[in-house]
């Protein structure tokens, strides 16, 4: 069994009403760009909503295809993941299963790996539909603070829907880390990597499986698996405060020179306030790095399979 020209990568989490569609859309996309030589690889990463034998139903009717089932939640990084170790494919699209990222950019994607001969397309969103303006304001945002807080060139406004070499996966699955921003990680293997715009549909169906908790930890497990310069802002802060409690100190001999020393419970209590806060925060952020050191420590695997269907049964495996 040769490996297969393209592997399409999907994820999905409570995407049942997604799936006819989705497959039936990226088989195309796949057939006009690979021909014959295709694979589509499905993840079920713990839906409730009858996904899974949804994929098996697809499985059973199309030797191309490739249904994992993961024994639970583990989150869509961790999906995503779980596919691309799986998957065979020289080259490889990585998909979200809602069809906002339209399959039918496929072709144009190669055609622009071809002509640059590059190892990574990534797609760059240049406009969003049906998203919350909260979702948009966020997502700018973010993007652009991390990539201040990074020395590693992570694109702007960029998601997983990207075309990647075969090499390039390796290096990507080459590393071990537990706390998976993928986006960035991809960026920091290198090769020769070019943007593809394109213009972000809205969901075909259902609601987004980010709510603002799993933002959150996306978030942080992007600016802490990339940029360490948090840890140093506890630093600077206690410089900053250094030189605060020199005027401060001037202010209270003045006070105790002129004989006025009872007043001052507001600045007294300002001051306690205000430390306590700092304090607390600057702890909160070697927290951040000290649990997920804890985490990285403990070396579990990344994600458990449970069942596979269709073609690849044969070959299983379970994390790194
Ligand atoms: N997803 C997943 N596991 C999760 C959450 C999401 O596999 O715990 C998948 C989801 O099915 C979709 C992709 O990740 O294919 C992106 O999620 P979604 O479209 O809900 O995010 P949004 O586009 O709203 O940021
Ligand atoms: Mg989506």
């Amino acid at each position: 069994m040769s490996a297969p020209a393209l592997s399409v990568v999907i994820p999905c989490y409570n995407e049942a009403a997604c799936l006819a569609e989705l497959h039936r859309r990226v088989s195309a996309a796949a057939r006009a760009s690979a021909g014959d030589s295709y694979e589509i690889v499905l993840v079920n990463d713990g839906s409730r909503d009858g996904s899974w034998a949804a994929m098996q139903d697809l499985a059973r009717n199309d030797e191309r295809l490739v249904a994992i089932n993961l024994s639970r939640n583990h989150g869509h990084q961790l999906a995503l993941t779980a596919g691309l170790d799986l998957c065979s494919g020289e080259r490889i699209l990585i998909i979200d299963a809602d069809l906002q990222d339209p399959p039918e950019l496929l072709p144009q994607m190669v055609a622009e790996m071809d002509a640059q001969g590059a190892d990574v397309v990534y797609a760059v969103r240049r406009a969003r539909a049906g998203e919350t303006h909260f979702k948009k304001a966020t997502a700018k945002i973010f993007y652009r603070l991390l990539s201040r807080l990074t020395d590693v060139e992570i694109p702007l406004d960029a998601g997983d829907f990207r075309l990647m070499s075969r090499r390039a996966l390796d290096a990507l699955l080459s590393l071990p880390e537990q706390a998976r921003f993928i986006r960035g990680m991809v960026a920091w293997v290198g090769f020769r990597q070019v943007p593809f715009a394109y213009d972000r549909a809205e969901r075909f169906s259902g609601v987004t499986k980010y709510p603002l908790g799993k933002m959150i930890s996306f978030a942080l497990d992007a600016v802490t698996g990339f940029s360490t310069a948090p840890l140093r802002l506890a630093s600077h802060i206690g410089l900053w405060l250094v030189g605060a409690s020199l005027l401060l100190l001037l202010y209270i001999a003045i006070g105790w020179l002129s004989g006025s020393t009872i007043q001052g419970w507001t600045s007294l209590m300002l001051v306690v306030v205000i430390l306590g806060a700092v304090q607390m925060f600057v702890l909160g952020m070697i927290g951040e790095y000290l649990g997920r050191l804890y985490i990285e420590a403990k070396r579990r695997p990344l994600y458990i399979v449970s069942d596979i269907a269709g073609r690849a049964a044969g070959r299983p495996q379970l994390g790194h």
